[in-house]
């Protein structure tokens, strides 16, 4: 058993809260919630940085770790309801 077994939708909404609105370690730019939630299921959840940062870091392009980060977010539960949860904070 991984410790990403004991992952909630809480304990994520935590997380990404308290790395929400640190500046990207490559571009200086805010993190967002969304970003935020992308890194940390990217396994990037403690260095995290912006898309285009993370997109970077994967060698990918924004667009591809978009839809790779929806598809993760699709098939876990928990990730799926932080997901939402971050669409409902505008
Ligand atoms: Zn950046």
């Amino acid at each position: 058993m991984s410790s990403d077994d004991t992952i909630t939708t809480e304990s994520l909404i935590r997380d990404i809260q308290q790395v929400a609105g640190k500046p990207c370690p490559h571009c200086h730019d805010s993190i967002t919630l969304a970003d935020a939630l992308k890194c940390r299921a990217f396994g990037f959840g403690k260095s995290p940085c912006c898309a285009e940062g993370l997109a970077q870091a994967l060698g990918n392009s924004v667009e591809e770790l978009d839809e790779t980060a929806r598809n993760y977010f699709n098939l876990h539960e928990c990730y799926q309801s932080a997901w939402q949860w971050i669409q409902e904070q505008k």
